[in-house]
């Protein structure tokens, strides 16, 4: 008790298993965790093995050791235990890409809870193939379309007699969309049927304004433009329930079961590999997964956790609100 505890948490953005780490001095009694536990560092006196117990454990384990966050030590005991041959080639860590999630190691975090005054948080949706992310984000809005809002997206195709400029779409011309694309004022455009369309950070500004959550459905490469003081954005990685396998799945069909229509073996397996290449790309920036068993019971979890977002604390990066 002598230990003094410090106030420093810090969230794993990779997986740790000390018995495969050669350069722990403490193998067997080393502290195992995963990517997204939350670790209360309490002594830093060790330059090179620090003490931390994981958030949510009661007891501390006095050898629980693993590789510090700062300092040039870091780098160096990560590399031998993530022993990627691009981590051991590359010396001084400069160079390589801090979004790469092989050079990934903790980031320091703190407690958070929207005031009310404050402006809500930014929710993202990302989803694996399958997720249909947008019709999700379109039902939990319209049942409460006085919290929640989309951000009102840009595009280059005509306006159709009952639109109204603002509502469905921001329209504008072809000239007036590349010059905005060029700016990079949209968070992520795209092509469909040879018009353009496109949100901007504007448009979720403009929602935030008006105190209403925005919810934003984007393509996962959007996190990292997103991930701002300004926004704190909460992040929701849905995945749909995938089968073991289509005829088994046929056998034990169930109401609202039908999500995915007539699906193949080879389809599932396409939805089973873009959920794992999600996650082993993006999975350090997610906050929540949501598996995805049919629209109604995705949407009714996901009311839950947006409202849960409104009341309860939860942990961001320290520099979003330092
Ligand atoms: P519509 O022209 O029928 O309103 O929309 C057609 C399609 O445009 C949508 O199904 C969607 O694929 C695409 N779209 C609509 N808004 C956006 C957006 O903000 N970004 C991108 N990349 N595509 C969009």
């Amino acid at each position: 008790d002598r230990l003094k505890e410090s106030k420093v948490y810090v969230r794993a953005l990779f997986d740790y298993i000390p018995l495969e780490d050669k350069a722990t001095p403490c193998q067997e009694a080393g502290l195992p965790f995963k990517r997204g536990d939350i670790l209360q560092i309490v002594t830093q006196d060790d330059p090179t093995w620090w003490q931390a117990k994981r958030v949510g454990d009661n007891l501390l384990s006095f050898c629980s050791f693993f590789p510090p966050i700062s300092g040039l030590a870091v780098a160096g005991l990560r590399r031998s235990f993530r022993l990627s041959r691009k981590d051991r080639q590359g010396s001084s860590g400069e160079g390589s890409d801090p979004g790469d999630p092989d050079y990934l190691t903790y980031e320091e975090v703190t407690r958070y809870q929207q005031r009310p005054h404050e402006r809500p948080r930014l929710v993202v949706l990302i989803g694996s193939l399958g997720a249909r992310i947008n019709e999700l984000k379109q039902r939990v809005i319209a049942e409460n379309p006085h919290r929640f809002a989309v951000a009102v997206p840009h595009t280059t195709r005509p306006k159709k007699p009952h639109e109204k400029e603002g509502v469905e779409y921001h329209f504008v011309t072809k000239q007036q969309f590349d010059a905005d694309a060029l700016n990079n004022k949209f968070i992520e455009h795209g092509e469909y049927k040879e018009n353009q369309y496109g949100t901007s950070i504007e448009a979720i500004r403009s929602v935030q304004a008006k105190n209403k959550m925005c919810i934003v459905d984007v393509q996962p490469e959007a996190l990292k433009r997103l991930r701002t003081a300004e926004f704190k954005p909460y992040v929701i990685f849905v995945k749909p329930r995938v089968p073991e396998s289509r005829r088994r799945r046929s056998a034990a069909t169930s109401p609202g079961g039908g999500e995915h229509g007539r699906v193949t073996d080879e389809d599932l397996q396409e939805m089973r590999q873009s959920a794992i290449q999600i996650d082993q790309q993006y999975g350090h920036l997610v906050d929540r997964v949501l598996i995805k068993e049919d629209s109604a019971s995705a949407c009714a979890e996901l009311r839950g956790i947006l409202e849960r977002l409104e009341r309860e604390s939860f942990w961001v990066p320290v520099s979003w609100v330092r």
